[in-house]
């Protein structure tokens, strides 16, 4: 990559507090009461109330005399007109003191644009990441936010950002200021015990790919220098950021394939929660590259794949398989960016493999190793797209700018296709 001419010193790091383990959603009521709120909104789907945990978080609060009301109409992936709606609710039946988001990425990024649009003027328009909205900087600070993540994965307790699709563009882009950030995270894992394993192959998929971009991404001080109110929360690879994702990994590496075969593993939970929450404390503020990037045309353009314990109504590809399927060939591009931070990652997620000839075959060797024992599709090509696709494939994912900035090694279209013709049968 070539120098900057004036070099960034300078890289940040924000996160939440934690509170982890198991009993640890027992205690929001406390926790919340802490802060003096009086009145809360709590913030879910309408899947996730229909297992019953948003009512009893919401039970809680009352013990400790907070008057809890309740919104589960979070879009499972959020939409313009889906947190238009939130908002509109949270502005009519408010103010609220704070606010608990229970649920997948979907509730908790609700959960940031209420907070974020009742607590500032504006519209969402305003907030949204420029070309697409104004791009505007909260002036006003935030309420408190409590995220209870029920589905492991997203990272979002732990990220500031809000993903939403905009239907009239058709565009996915988001809200990224350092603010919506939520104030605590909840991580108990057992509110995941019931997770399917299909879920928790995907899901887990999704967390290893988040700390393997943030670990490879390029370093924040690979990039010119900004002046502080340009500086945005993804700066680059980092060493706080190494430091979680790291961690993340040798978590993922000690109990990913057992959480998958044995969903009653109480441990193996435990430790796929936090790798969860430690992978979104890494990718939260370095950033995420070229599996992601790629994901979304991956995902937007399915045609007839299905797949297993997920909803049967609707083709889709889940949001970890679809950043997964090209993340063996992404790496193998990478490599030549960062040999020595590939070679350790593929130490970290299978200690005491030997190493092949080619040492840039390592971490996608490891990587295929295990989407096979987790029972991932072999390849795009599994999940129903051919040669012809690619073209369309790679036209979306060339769209993601903002995340293919953070590639530690340059990727314009040609290299993007590469890697989408080599993911369309991996093994
Ligand atoms: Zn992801």
């Amino acid at each position: 990559m070539s120098r900057p001419a004036n070099p960034e010193t300078i890289f940040t790091y924000g996160a939440p507090q934690l509170k982890c383990g198991s009993g640890a959603s027992a205690e929001i009521g406390y926790d919340l009461s802490r802060t003096g709120a009086r009145r809360v909104l709590v913030v879910t789907d309408a899947g996730v109330a229909a297992t019953g945990t948003p009512q009893r978080v919401a039970e809680q609060l009352g013990e400790f005399g907070i008057e809890a009301q309740m919104y589960d109409g979070s879009h499972v992936e959020p939409t313009d007109e889906s947190l238009r709606a939130a908002v509109d609710f949270g502005r009519q039946h408010g103010p609220f003191d704070a606010f608990v988001a229970v649920g997948g990425g979907s509730a908790i990024d609700t959960a940031k644009a209420i907070n974020l649009l009742t607590t500032n003027p504006g519209e969402l328009l305003d907030y949204i990441n420029a070309p697409i909205g104004a791009g505007r900087a909260p002036q006003q600070p935030l309420k408190p936010l409590i995220a209870v993540p029920t589905t492991t994965g997203t990272g979002s307790e732990s990220t500031t950002v809000c993903v939403l699709d905009v239907l009239d563009q058709h565009v996915k882009t988001g809200i990224s200021h350092a603010m919506p950030r939520p104030t605590l995270a909840v991580i108990d894992p057992d509110l995941t015990v019931s997770q399917p394993a299909g879920v928790t192959a995907s899901a887990g998929m999704d967390i290893l790919c988040h700390a393997l971009e943030s670990y490879t991404a390029a370093p924040y001080d690979s990039f010119e220098r900004k002046r502080p109110e340009q500086r945005v929360p993804y700066c680059g690879a980092n060493p706080i950021a190494d430091m979680w994702s790291e961690k993340a990994m040798s978590l993922l590496a000690q109990s990913f394939r057992q959480a998958v075969h044995d969903g009653s593993d109480t441990r193996a939970r435990g430790d796929m929660a936090m790798a969860a929450t430690f992978a979104g404390m890494g990718f939260g503020n370095a950033g995420v590259h070229i599996p992601h990037a790629n994901a979304y045309p991956i995902a937007g353009q399915v045609r007839d794949f299905h797949p297993k314990d997920y909803p049967a109504d609707e083709p889709m590809v889940p949001h970890g398989m679809s950043v997964a399927l090209t993340a063996p060939e992404a790496f193998r591009y990478t490599f030549p960016a960062a040999p020595e931070r590939h070679l350790r990652a593929a130490q970290l997620l299978e200690p005491g493999a030997a190493q092949p000839d080619d040492a840039a075959d390592f971490l996608p060797s490891v990587l295929i190793r295990l989407m096979r024992d987790i029972g991932i599709p072999n390849g795009i090509g599994a999940v129903g797209f051919g040669p012809a696709d690619i073209d369309a494939l790679v036209e979306g994912a060339a769209k993601q700018q903002r995340l293919l900035t953070i590639s530690p090694r340059p990727v314009d279209d040609a290299a993007l296709a590469g890697i989408f013709e080599r993911s369309l049968q991996l093994w």
